[in-house]
């Protein structure tokens, strides 16, 4: 039976498992294998949430055995570590638990068509200092960690506020003004509103000091204007310090020092200024790589000169032309990764009925950012929004949320995406509504 292989559970690769599982792993027509590093997944997009505690990762989780068990496809916990593409063979990279001992050795597994969905990761140009001192967002375990350490300094800050320490507060510099750094910056103020609520009541805004640092000339650069306005102008009267044109060449335990020398002082730091696919895939024998180190793929998805592997999402080089004529690579965002999950669902379909491949085609359906519960902005295009309606506030949040809920349901399907739907309302009264651990 045609075994077909997806590395990496994300946005774009589970929603892939899952339809082909449900098409061709249910009837038999082919096996379709999910690979993850994780034992569970969280819409990367919530990661934000997560670091800030408006969300509880443990309970948005998507439990990949579980889901695979549900919709016809297996899960294989492992981390790729390489592809022989003469074998048609990928490895995994030994497993070990956190006290070093191996649970899986090294393994290979064969494929007949493999899927790349591995994603990104940030990247820190190399700057001096920022793989010691910052945290990335890369990843569920950091936005975890940033949690933590963001409980922590409040704990302590309400201790020295309490022994009268009066002139203490926290420093929080997140460097990039894109939509992680926009909406990371806004979700600590609302964090900040619940832990004085739970309980520590000596912290005001005035003890929490948020310097989101951008070195172009806007926010949200990859954004209309009228979008990036809004969001700096409700920023600054959240209290946010936004500092635009300001180039950082260094973080170090104190902080983060600008190209003009200046040192932004910060007991915590989030670097959120860009992504690059992950550096292994370049060392894939025979591949080719943009400036980014995404793989460049064919119209159809599939890899310059390896019609057997397919790529997806932020880790697949897609080029085409914009608006105004310009050549320019798909943007790595949620949308993107799964248009092209639903590309490569019906191309592998088609393959098999041995029918030709079809060409991939973006379709910008406009873009949201959410400031936690304050505000949001976003332009929706298509459809009866011919040029794309710009939207505020309330109207604007919900079509945010709609987003993740559209996520649940190519995954679980309408009926329990709206049963997910009306459980977070329900916990909405009998849990917490901010994680404090
Ligand atoms: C905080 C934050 C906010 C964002 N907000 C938005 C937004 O509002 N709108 C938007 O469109 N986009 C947003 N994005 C970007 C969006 O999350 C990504 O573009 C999207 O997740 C890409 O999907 P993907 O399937 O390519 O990869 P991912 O969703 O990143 O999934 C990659 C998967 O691969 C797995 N993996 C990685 N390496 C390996 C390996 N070696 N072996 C096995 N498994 C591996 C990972 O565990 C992960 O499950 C945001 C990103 C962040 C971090």
């Amino acid at each position: 039976m045609t075994h077909i292989v997806i590395v990496g559970g994300g946005v774009g690769g589970l929603e892939l498992a899952t339809a082909l599982g449900r098409k061709l792993g249910r009837k038999g027509t082919a096996e379709v294998t999910l690979i993850d590093r994780n034992h569970t997944h969280i819409w990367k997009p919530l990661l934000h949430e997560v670091a800030s505690g408006s969300l509880d990762a443990e309970l948005d989780a998507v439990n990949y055995r579980v889901h695979a068990h549900r919709n016809g496809f297996h899960f294989e916990l492992g981390t790729l570590c390489g592809v022989d593409r003469s074998h048609k063979r990928i490895q995994l990279a030994p497993l070990v638990d956190d006290t070093g001992d191996e649970i899986l050795p090294h393994r290979e597994k064969a494929y007949d068509y493999l899927v790349l969905a591995v994603g990104s990761v940030s990247n820190d140009f190399n700057v001096e200092g920022v793989s010691q001192h910052c945290i990335f967002l890369d990843s569920p375990g950091q936005a975890q960690v940033f949690h933590q350490r963001l409980v922590d300094r409040f704990i302590r800050l309400d201790q020295e506020l309490e022994s009268g320490q009066v002139d203490r507060k926290l420093r929080i510099a997140i460097v990039g003004g894109g939509a992680t750094g926009v909406e990371l910056s806004a979700e600590l103020f609302k964090a900040r509103e619940w832990f004085s609520t739970y309980g520590l009541k000596t912290i005001t805004p005035n003890h929490l000091e948020v310097s989101l640092i951008e070195a172009g000339p806007r926010l949200l650069p990859a954004l209309n204007e009228r979008i990036s306005a809004g969001a700096h102008r409700e920023l600054l009267k959240l209290g946010v310090k936004v500092r635009v044109a300001t180039a950082v060449v260094s973080a170090s335990k104190e902080g983060l020092t600008t190209k003009e020398g200046e040192l932004i002082r910060a007991d915590l730091m989030v670097w959120a200024a860009g992504v690059k696919a992950p550096g292994y895939l370049a060392g894939i024998e025979g591949v080719e790589t943009n400036r980014m180190g995404q793989l460049l793929v064919e119209p159809t998805l599939q890899l310059k000169g390896d019609p057997d592997i397919y790529a997806l999402g932020d880790c697949a080089g897609f080029g085409m032309t914009g608006p105004d004529g310009e050549q320019r690579w798909v943007p790595p965002r949620a949308q993107s990764a799964h248009q092209m999950a639903a590309c490569i669902a019906s191309n592998l379909r088609r393959r098999l009925k041995d029918k030709p491949q079809q060409p991939f085609q973006y379709k910008d359906m406009g873009s949201l950012v959410s400031l936690s519960e304050y505000s949001a902005f976003g332009r929706l295009m298509g459809g009866l929004a011919r040029g794309g309606i710009s939207l505020e506030g309330k109207v604007a949040r919900l079509a945010y949320v709609s987003l993740y809920r559209m996520h649940q349901a190519a995954i679980h399907g309408w009926p329990r995406a709206m049963l997910l739907a009306f459980t977070d309302k329900i916990n909405h009264f009998i849990r917490p509504r901010f994680k404090l651990h």
